[in-house]
């Protein structure tokens, strides 16, 4: 069985089928994971009105600080520092904008948000950076898809779901996907990873509608297990 695989989630009472992962890597994987290694610094944003106004289909990870979310940027796009200038002191707040496909033909973003529920951060900043994100999630136009990581020990949180919460009419009409990340697999034995799967998708459960397009899948940056499989998604969301 490999845990690794994105599931989509229909239903609570239809679990996905969890598919085996083929022996090497197919070809769509390899060309899913050239295209995520494309990924480059365009533009950072404190606001929202900073943000380009663009065409392109722009995918965003979010995530708790310390979830994993610049360790997956980076493992996805194979890149050592690529996701760095989001944990450069003054910078934690801002939205990172990084460009895909071709030099000269850019056919996606990723758009790296500010961690959330980290416990130093003020009550002004906290309130302030929750605003920014339910705006970004709510209105931002060309937003296509939604990386969520996830730490495979600490499963949902609170904020997670406030999260979750201010994207859930989007998710649920279709017109933002939802790949949820399970980080740090490697941390966990056969028996927790499945239990981490199953709340996830009971989390997830509550999501799911006819148009919706939901995934979840075990995802380690040390072991580079789910990597491929995330990579996949994620192009497929911007090259259907
Ligand atoms: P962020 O705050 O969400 O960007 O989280 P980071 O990417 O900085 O990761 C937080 C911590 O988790 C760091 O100490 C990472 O080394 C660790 N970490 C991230 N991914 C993995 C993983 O796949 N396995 C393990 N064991 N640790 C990880």
């Amino acid at each position: 069985m490999a845990l690794g695989k994105p599931m989509a989630v229909k239903n609570s009472s239809n679990p996905a089928k969890i598919s085996p992962v083929a022996a090497s890597p197919s070809d769509d994987e390899k060309r899913a994971l050239g295209w995520a290694h494309t990924a480059r610094f365009r533009t950072t944003a404190s606001q929202l009105d900073q943000l380009p106004q663009t065409e392109l289909p722009e995918i965003a990870f979010v995530g708790r600080s310390n979830a994993g979310k610049s360790t997956a940027i980076n493992t996805l796009t194979q890149q050592k520092r690529l996701a760095f200038a989001s944990k450069t002191p003054g910078r934690t707040q801002h939205i990172n904008l990084f460009d895909l496909g071709p030099k000269l033909a850019a056919d996606a973003l990723f758009a790296d948000l500010p961690g959330y529920g980290y416990a130093a951060v003020a009550r002004g900043a906290k309130l302030r950076w929750q605003q920014v994100m339910a705006d970004y999630l709510a209105v931002r136009r060309s937003l296509v898809g939604l990386v969520l990581m996830i730490d495979s020990r600490l499963g949902f949180t609170e904020l997670d779901h406030r999260l979750l919460s201010f994207v859930a009419p989007r998710v649920g009409n279709g017109s933002v996907k939802l790949l949820v990340l399970l980080t740090k697999s490697d941390k966990l034995n056969r028996t927790e990873a499945s239990a981490a799967l199953a709340q996830a998708q009971a989390v997830l459960g509550a999501l799911a509608t006819d148009e919706a397009d939901v995934g979840v899948s075990l995802f380690s940056a040390l072991k580079k297990s789910g990597v491929g499989d995330a990579a996949r998604v994620l192009y497929g969301w911007v090259h259907p």
